[in-house]
């Protein structure tokens, strides 16, 4: 049993998707690792650190040679797969809507291709959810992106010369990001509210010593899907947040957006109008800008000014932080094949009725098997 680690491909990708913490754990469980010389290097992680956790190093070719399971952040092109085992699989985050021509490429290979970001989210698959780990540091990191860009403080502060106020920083979108950009930005002595169309998102904005700032007395205003995601709201819904928005955000210093719904572009949350009425100087932080973005004029890859408000568009932020973000991608990888691993077998094994399998498996036998690639 064979488990090849494959450096990243795509430009300003940092992250890896094992770390010397998780070789030597798949060693442990009886399987081979082979990691791709140099993978590590931009997350803090030396080749010779795989190699005293026992793994082998060599170039693309020698470690995809027989391997039965190939780890990646994300989904490589399957012209650099040459060589894989038909059967083998490849576990990573594919982007399967995004990348759907590489989807079919991974089923002309004959490989078993499983999209991590599409790990249910029941409880007992926590620990393998690659979207929350990447999306909790990512609202850290925003946070840490608007102080820094920002001309001013966070805290108050109270000094001889007199007095600097607190920063007010607004969290629009309270899911895994948008909580721990609220903990953030509290930590730092900033007044954080924070909105969300779910409601139950209201006690946990308060637990944060956050205030919410909620529409009610509005149809259509449960806004929790399947899954505890988002749905698209109503148009009356859509309006009064607008409204109460637009008198909020004219107060703020700072805004972080991360609101998402699933299989949808993003929510647009702020308005170029909006954005005038705001204090020169302000930031607003656009962490969904790569999925359409929540404001207008976002640009991924981008700062951009308007109004003398500089809005930060960066692209991928977990990557931002890569030494964190792939031990924790890591392990999420970890936790999953080791939870399916077959002792007799020695190897991992996923049963087709299995909840997790169907939501990951994407390709088989040469086809592609996910119903909602093969809706779409
Ligand atoms: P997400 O990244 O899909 O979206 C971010 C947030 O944006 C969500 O809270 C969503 O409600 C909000 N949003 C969407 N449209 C909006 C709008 N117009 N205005 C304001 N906010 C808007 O969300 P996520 O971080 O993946 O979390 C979604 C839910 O899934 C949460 O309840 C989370 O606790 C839950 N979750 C469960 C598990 C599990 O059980 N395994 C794992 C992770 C997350």
């Amino acid at each position: 049993m064979k488990i090849a680690v494959l450096s990243e491909a795509a430009p300003d990708e940092r992250r890896v998707s094992a770390t010397a913490e998780t070789v030597k754990k798949f060693v442990q469980l009886g399987a081979r690792v082979a990691v791709e010389a140099g993978a590590g290097r931009s997350a803090s992680v030396a080749d010779a650190d795989y190699a005293a956790a026992g793994a082998t190093l060599g170039s693309r070719a020698e470690v995809l040679a027989d391997a039965d399971v190939v780890l990646a952040v994300q989904g490589p092109a399957p012209e650099s797969l040459t060589g894989i085992k038909p059967g083998a699989w490849l576990v990573a985050g594919l982007n399967p809507f995004g990348e759907r021509a590489r989807v079919d490429g991974y089923a002309t290979l004959g490989i078993e291709a499983l999209a991590m970001e599409w790990m249910p989210r029941i409880t007992r698959a926590q620990s393998m959810d690659i979207l929350s780990s990447q999306s909790n540091l990512a609202g850290y990191k925003a946070v840490i992106d608007a102080a820094a860009a920002y001309g001013r403080a966070f805290p108050m502060m109270m000094t001889a010369a007199g007095t600097v106020s607190a920063a007010r920083v607004f969290v629009m979108g309270v899911g895994v990001a948008g909580l721990q950009a609220i903990a953030t930005a509290r930590r730092l002595g900033a007044q954080v509210s924070a909105t969300d169309v779910r409601s139950a998102t209201k006690e946990q904005i308060q637990s944060l010593g956050a205030k919410p700032i909620f529409v009610e007395n509005v149809a259509g205003i449960e806004g929790e899907g399947s899954g505890g995601y988002a749905t698209e709201m109503s148009p009356e819904y859509q309006k009064a947040q607008a409204e109460l928005v637009s008198s909020h955000l004219a107060k703020q210093d700072v805004v972080i957006t991360t609101a998402l719904i699933p299989g949808r572009p993003a929510p647009r949350l702020i308005s170029d109008a909006q954005l005038q009425t705001m204090r020169p100087g302000s930031i607003v932080v656009d962490l969904a800008v790569e999925q359409g973005g929540n404001v207008e004029g976002a640009v991924a890859g981008e700062v951009v000014e308007r109004h003398g408000v500089r809005i930060l568009g960066h692209r991928n932020v977990p990557s931002r932080l890569a030494a964190d973000t792939s031990a924790l991608f890591a392990r999420n990888l970890y936790n999953f094949l080791s939870a399916y691993w077959d002792k007799e077998a020695g190897r991992p094994v996923l049963p087709d009725e299995d909840e997790v399998t169907q939501g990951i498996r994407l390709t088989r036998g040469g086809a592609v098997v996910h119903p909602r690639l093969l809706q779409a």
